[in-house]
């Protein structure tokens, strides 16, 4: 399996390459040449498989030469094994068409996990292989750092340095990232927002300065990997609700398009899918780009969900020359200009190409409290905030009541209890897996957002060999 990059001029990888690069040399993403597909019978005999089992089937075509298909079972099996729940990821019925699939089973309590633990082991993997090391630099509104933090602290080959909004991520989340005691572990508070820092780790790529003496490498759900590792549970779920004879929807709290990006993958790939409903809050790029083809960048409103607290969601680029037809220099075009205005119409074809299986919902703070507590009076279940957005936007859809809709419930509560007390009254304990958090001491370096003292930083810090 090769990949090619969504802006047409950086080298074709294999599946080792992508996951080492993360994002592709001329600023584009990585995606297969062309989507494996499932027949049906194969989709039907993936029934009642184990989690690690099913994730080594349906991941097995992108990966390639690059591992066995023992090598592979192996990874998912150390991965998944970390999880605190057998299913991996349950679905828990709501009502007769809400159902939740339930993410956040892994060490740090959200959806990221389940990619980020495999992708920890990857790296280890290759990098063990061939000797080198790898840097890794990322951003986080919250929940991929502490997830990525877990999933490499410690390993062989691979250094993280993390840059977080200061004072933006709940306190969680933060502790969660900057109580880990290792010497490949480097958190940065940087004055501004999750945008401005995301925009410093992809300048970062592009650097010569940088990249010239050291291998850089993403955690971000630009890693290819990362959504590789993501379509799995769309298919544990369909099968659990009749797939491949009945078809599903899908509602994901989105901020990057990553999670559900992995959806459309799904879908390619030949799980009969009915709709990806892509639920943003008041942060609505993505709902303005796929209800009118707007796709302008207005600036950050905090939320109480701050993993969707974006205006620019990297992935999105993904769909759009997938759906575009898959024209890499049209798309770079689009792109530079994107980059320059902050602002951009979707074409007739990426429209067209969206419109088939997305649709999209704005959720504000009310709508989003009013559905936390719609689930705990209906259901009896505690959701974080994001998967309420999540939910609010299916519960609004006007899909016949005979279709189920998932919502992806993308974090525990407890990882934002604040914000679930003041909705519903009651404080989501922290489970005993994550330990005390609160008693450890936390370590972090702050940096003013300014692109050269960050990049100094990471440069003088990393250990180079
Ligand atoms: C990361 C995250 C999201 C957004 O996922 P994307 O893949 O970036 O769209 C939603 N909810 C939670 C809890 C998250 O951590």
């Amino acid at each position: 399996m090769q990949y090619v990059s969504t802006r047409g001029s950086a080298p074709a990888l294999d599946f080792e390459g992508v996951t080492l690069a993360g994002l592709a040399k001329d600023g584009g993403l990585y995606l297969p040449t062309e989507w494996p597909r499932f027949s049906k019978a194969e989709i039907a005999a993936m029934a009642g498989l184990s989690y690690p089992e099913l994730a080594t089937r349906v991941m097995m075509p992108f990966v390639g030469d690059s591992l066995t298909e023992e090598e592979l079972r192996g990874l998912c099996e150390q991965a998944y094994g970390r999880f605190a729940h057998d299913a991996v990821t349950p679905l828990v019925q709501l009502d007769q068409q809400q159902w939740l699939l339930e993410l956040f089973h892994g060490p740090t309590l959200a959806f990221k996990d389940v990619a980020l633990q495999l992708l920890g082991l990857l790296f280890e993997t290759f990098l063990g292989r061939s000797g080198k090391r790898l840097t890794i630099v990322g951003a986080t509104s919250g929940d991929t750092g502490s997830a990525a933090i877990d999933a490499v602290a410690g390993r062989e080959g691979v250094e993280i340095f993390m840059l977080h909004p200061k004072g933006r991520v709940s306190e969680v989340q933060r502790r969660q990232m900057t109580t880990v005691r290792a010497p490949n572990v480097h958190n940065i508070a940087i004055e501004g927002s999750f945008d401005d820092a995301q925009a410093m780790v992809k300048r970062m790529f592009v650097d010569e300065a940088l990249t010239s003496r050291m291998q850089i490498g993403a955690v971000n759900s630009i890693n290819w990997a990362r959504l590789m590792a993501q379509v799995v549970y769309y298919f544990a779920a369909g099968l659990q609700l009749g797939a491949p004879q009945r078809a599903a929807a899908y509602s994901v709290p989105t901020g990057n398009f990553g999670d559900v990006f992995a959806g459309y993958v799904a879908h390619k790939m030949g799980l009969p899918i009915k709709q990806l409903i892509v639920a943003t809050n008041v942060n609505d790029i993505l709902h303005r780009a796929l209800t009118r083809g707007d796709y302008s960048a207005g600036t950050v409103t905090p939320t109480a969900t701050p993993s969707m607290d974006i205006q620019v969601s990297s992935n999105f680029e993904r769909l759009l020359f997938d759906c575009g037809g898959r024209d890499g220099a049209a798309l770079a075009e689009q792109m530079r200009g994107f980059e320059s205005a902050r602002a951009m119409q979707l074409t007739n074809a990426q429209q067209e190409g969206a419109s088939g299986l997305f649709v999209s919902a704005r959720t504000d703070g009310d709508e989003m409290a009013q559905a936390l507590r719609w689930a705990h009076e209906r259901a009896g279940q505690v959701l974080d905030p994001h998967t309420a957005i999540g939910l609010h936007a299916a519960r609004i859809s006007d899909l016949d009541p005979s279709v189920p809709i998932v919502t992806l419930a993308t974090a525990h509560p407890a990882k934002f209890s604040d914000a679930v007390e003041r909705a519903t009254g009651m404080r989501p304990a922290l489970p005993a897996r994550v330990g005390d958090l609160f008693a450890r001491e936390e370590h972090y370096t702050e940096l003013p957002g300014n692109y050269e003292a960050v990049r100094d930083f990471v440069s003088e810090t990393a250990a180079t060999d």
